[in-house]
């Protein structure tokens, strides 16, 4: 298998789910070797060059509800659904110019990535892929959270991952995937989702500024008092929340029923990719999240 980029320039922009700034971002192809670049166009040239941070393990500097990425100082989050669709598409080398510090979240998924780019293939280049393999088990537990991720040597790449946040609205989740399934369709439309519960606190820990029900599914486990649910309205300036009793805000359709455990794997490719290259390993997650699955990618590396 050789390494592969994209045919053309594919440009994206909106808000970033955290920092709610709005972003303009290209994804361009790149030569070999390269893997994926972000490019901060709004920055200063460092020394000559554009201020750059590759998406590699050891430049992972914050993982709370999203992965951020620093290199030479220069930092972008929320770096995680985009890494999950190009490795999805099997695009190895790709730069991403982007004139913000966090991606823009667009629907929630990696589905406006894919469907813009799926269409149009990718371009072979000269060089065989980086593959990246195991010889030994690896294993990380966190016995705080009760997490961990097993990879096992293997052939190619499967996945398993579970999702168990004692809820009564999800459930228990298992998903499974290995590249015989076809992640544009399967994955890539799995939206990002968070509990009703948790966004008065997100909010005051100054995460999900740009967050709205058009871009995250937001599970209503438990009821929240009125004074909570208006401030929250007020600071999303999103001022016709429908609570249900026990579901999704707003009533918000779901994609699968599984939607929010085939997204914890869609991020979990993301993660992983980080670890520079394609995977071909038997992956077996519970539990996962931002930390865990990208201290397994730099054990990886
Ligand atoms: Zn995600």
């Amino acid at each position: 298998m050789k390494q592969h980029t994209l045919s053309k320039i594919y440009s994206f922009e909106g808000k970033g789910l955290h920092t709610g700034l709005y972003a303009h971002m290209q994804i361009c192809p790149a030569p070999v070797d390269t893997g994926v670049r972000f490019i901060r166009t709004d920055l200063p040239k460092i020394g000559g060059h554009e201020a750059y941070a590759d998406a590699i393990a050891e430049n992972v500097s914050k993982t709370a509800r999203s992965t951020t990425i620093t290199g030479h100082g220069v930092s972008v989050s929320t770096v995680e659904h985009l890494l999950s669709a190009l490795t999805g598409l099997g695009i190895d080398n790709a730069y991403v110019r982007i004139d913000n510090r966090e991606v823009p979240i667009l629907d929630g998924s990696a589905k406006p990535y894919v469907d813009a780019i799926a269409k149009d293939g990718t371009v072979e280049q000269e060089k065989d892929r980086k593959w990246i393999e195991v010889d030994k088990t690896i294993e990380y537990v966190n016995p705080k959270t009760g997490s961990w991720i097993k990879i096992e040597p293997a052939d190619s790449l499967t996945v398993t991952s579970t999702i168990d946040f004692n809820s009564k609205v999800i459930g228990v989740q298992t998903v499974e995937w290995d590249p015989s399934k076809d992640y544009a369709s399967e994955i890539a439309p799995c939206r990002t989702f968070c509990f009703l519960h948790e966004v008065f606190g997100m909010l005051l820990a100054g995460l999900v500024k740009g967050g709205n029900v058009n871009n995250a599914l937001v599970i209503v486990e438990k009821p929240i008092s009125r004074f909570k649910l208006r401030l929250i309205e007020r600071v999303l300036k999103h001022p016709d929340l429908e609570v249900t009793e026990a579901g999704y805000l707003s009533n918000v359709e779901l994609r699968f029923p599984d939607e929010c455990g085939r997204h914890k794997l869609l991020d979990l490719l993301g993660d992983l990719r980080l670890c520079g290259g394609f995977l071909k390993a038997k992956v077996t997650a519970y539990k996962p999240g931002h930390s865990i699955n990208t201290k397994v990618a730099q054990m990886l590396k």
